[in-house]
């Protein structure tokens, strides 16, 4: 009813409506799953939105980029964070950052219930690169049993081949942003970390656990085993390893991004709230 008002309507808003029709199909595939999304509206927000331009909640240094810019995490106040979700491992993944940024800053100090790494790879974000400033893809820098000193590969395009060539480090935990997260993760033992990616649509876990296949049912993305190809010293598998229960969250690229934030804040802001199920 909506769509159909708009479409004969005075005026034509096509972001505006994608972003309806997003929202609708993504509640039509939970309601198919017999699940209903998590539902925010905006009087469940303490921040008001002339409050939103800065984040409200207090930050700490957990290490610095090769080029010294800080690695910053925003805890929860609580001693114990119900999860750890951290954005912009890989610094050609910007949209990472922008959509958990802006959950954060909807959201109080009070409200936060788990820790927030906004961009661990600053150097990359700033430049463009997926690799950080050594040109090290982090994602395969984890001291995993895996772990392989051989180039890694990724595509230029999302149809192309995966022939641009990035190096896993020199060794293991090879780059000061890795040891940051895994200091991190060791400090904080957060029983749940979710990893922010894109753009490859799915929630990836080797181990599949509840949260897993909630997030699947929240956002309308396959819950998969692995993506495909073998990723030797990605932190997903490193956090396996010891004993912490981690998933990638691959989020789309390839949408505006309203419609993006549309399926996917919902999510992200139950993740930070630490409403989720166990
Ligand atoms: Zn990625």
């Amino acid at each position: 009813m909506r769509l159909a008002a708009r479409l004969v309507g005075q005026r034509w808003d096509r972001s505006e409506n994608l972003v309806f029709i997003a929202s609708y199909l993504a509640d039509s595939i939970n309601s198919e799953c017999g699940f209903s999304r998590t539902k925010h509206s905006e009087s469940q927000f303490m921040r008001p939105l002339s409050q939103r331009g800065i984040i409200g909640h207090s930050s700490r240094v957990i290490g610095h980029s090769v080029l010294g810019a800080p690695l910053e995490v925003f805890e929860c106040t609580s001693t114990s964070a119900q999860a750890l979700i951290f954005a912009g491992i890989h610094g050609d993944e910007a949209e990472t950052t922008l959509l958990l940024s802006r959950a954060l800053r909807l959201l109080s100090p009070e409200q936060l219930a788990s820790d927030v790494v906004l961009a661990l790879n600053p150097d990359g974000l700033a430049r463009g690169t997926r690799g950080n400033a050594n040109g090290v893809d982090l994602n395969r820098n984890f001291a995993t049993t895996s772990w392989s000193s051989d180039p890694t590969c990724f595509r230029w395009d999302r149809e192309g081949n995966r022939d641009v060539v990035l190096s896993p480090g020199v060794s293991p935990a090879s780059e000061p942003e890795t040891t940051a997260l895994v200091k991190l993760v060791a400090d904080r033992s957060p029983s749940i970390i979710v990893a922010l990616h894109s753009p490859l649509e799915c929630i990836e876990e080797p181990a599949r656990s509840t949260v897993g296949a909630w997030l699947s049912l929240q956002t309308g993305m396959p819950h998969v085993e692995d993506i495909g190809y073998p990723t030797p010293g990605a932190f997903g598998a490193w956090a396996l390893e010891q004993g912490h229960s981690a998933i990638t969250y691959e989020m789309p690229n390839d949408q505006p991004f309203r419609m993006i934030e549309a399926i996917h804040q919902p999510a992200v802001i139950s993740l930070l709230c630490g409403k989720f199920p166990r």
